[in-house]
């Protein structure tokens, strides 16, 4: 049996990163992760320039784009443009390379990762996880760290995080070439997408487009829709793939660890569930799992509970307005844009949240209470 301080299952980017995290602190940690790799990720890489303070290496390399305006449209008109003046509080990252700079970096300071290879059982024994894996080994482990992202197995096996979790469904496309984004600007498309819209986010030489649904489960499978979309964008050739996902999002406040064991990143359901944003969390919930951690494992106790007190309040306080706001958004999309978006203000307050520096709770009272007074009108 191969004993470690920590094992995470799942080498995302909240895997990696914790991984990191905890490694540089010079634990001996094991990730395992099913797939083999070098996969697209369907992720868009929007993240704030701000999440530096949380993260444990320089990912300049990874970084694609610099944003400097947020641009919104209502079916492909009524444009608003957001600007993000000053030192670019928003990039776009390359997925792949992230996760890849994170996992290569733990792996420098002594992680390890067996992959591909599937989890087939946890069990605590005295104080300890047994870890039983397909290659037959077993692992033996003090801390457990859950990252097996949105399709998390292992968190409901546990019984932590919602009870019920929540979905939206996504399509991502890559596509060569920008269309007709700018190189330095964001496109958020509303009103094509029923209970969500359409982002085209620009990397270096290529586009991630998506496509969000966000209450009732709504199916993106319609090609129309999708050339409409693409067609938006200014992209002629409809010959793309698509990947579907079922993003788990944030679902109300819950106990994100149990004894010795915490749940991070997507499989934690802290996915913005008005803006599909997760790498924020993400690297949040990797910081602060680590700094517990470490934490127990200084002061020899297994009480993890302060790690769910803190993602609730950094985070879950801010998701509970995004939860309600978008309930409201997405019902009344176009009374949506006109008041939430068309208004004077409004485009600082949203460079505002992209950049991180305003939460949706800052700014959620008077949003819903406007939303909610003219969509009876
Ligand atoms: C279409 C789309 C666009 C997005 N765009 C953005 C964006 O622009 N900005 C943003 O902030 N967020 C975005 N997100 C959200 C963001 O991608 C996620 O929140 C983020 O990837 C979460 O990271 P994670 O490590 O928790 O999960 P993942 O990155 O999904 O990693 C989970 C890992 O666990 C592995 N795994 C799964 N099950 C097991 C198992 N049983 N055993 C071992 N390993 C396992 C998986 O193979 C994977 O490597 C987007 C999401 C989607 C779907």
């Amino acid at each position: 049996m191969k004993e470690f301080d920590i094992v995470v299952i799942g080498g995302g980017l909240a895997g990696s990163s914790t991984a990191l995290n905890l490694s540089k602190k010079g634990y001996s940690v094991l990730i395992i992760e099913k797939e083999k790799g070098e996969n697209i990720k369907p992720c868009a890489g929007g993240m704030a320039s701000s999440m530096k303070k949380f993260l444990p290496l320089d990912i300049n390399e990874a970084i694609e784009s610099k944003i400097m305006n947020v641009e919104f449209r209502w079916k492909s008109s009524d444009n608003v443009v957001a600007d993000l003046s000053g030192e670019s509080p928003f990039w776009i990252v390359r997925r792949e390379k992230l996760d890849k700079l994170l996992l290569n970096e733990a792996l420098k300071y002594g992680c390890e990762i067996l992959r591909p290879a599937q989890v087939e059982e946890i069990n605590p024994q005295n104080k300890n996880w047994i870890i039983k894996c397909s290659n037959k080994i077993t692992y033996k482990s003090k801390f457990l760290v859950i990252a097996d992202g949105s399709q998390s197995k292992w968190a409901e096996y546990l019984k932590l995080g919602p009870r019920k979790p929540k979905f939206a469904n996504t399509l991502a496309i890559r596509l060569k070439g920008l269309g007709n984004i700018p190189k330095d600007s964001v496109r958020f498309e509303f009103g094509f997408v029923k209970y969500g819209f359409a982002w085209a986010f620009p990397l270096k030489d290529s586009v991630n487009i998506g496509l969000g649904t966000f209450i009732n489960n709504k199916s993106l499978e319609d090609a129309d829709l999708n050339n409409k979309v693409i067609k938006s964008f200014g992209f002629e050739d409809l010959s793309f793939q698509t990947v579907h996902k079922r993003l788990r999002i944030w679902n109300g406040i819950h106990k994100l660890n149990g004894d010795r064991v915490i749940l991070v990143g997507d499989a934690a359901s802290l996915c913005d569930p008005f803006l599909a944003e997760g790498i924020r969390p993400s690297l949040i919930s990797s910081y602060y799992a680590a700094e517990s951690i470490d934490q127990c494992l200084c002061t020899n106790n297994n009480d993890l509970n302060n790690y769910s007190t803190i993602i609730n309040n950094e985070w879950g306080k801010s998701m509970a307005w995004g939860k309600r706001i978008a309930q409201i958004f997405y019902r009344f999309p176009r009374t949506g844009y006109q008041l939430g978006v068309k208004r004077k203000t409004a485009p600082q307050r949203i460079a505002q949240i992209l950049s991180g520096e305003m939460n949706y709770e800052d700014i959620a009272k008077r949003v819903i209470k406007r939303l909610l007074t003219k969509s009876k009108d």
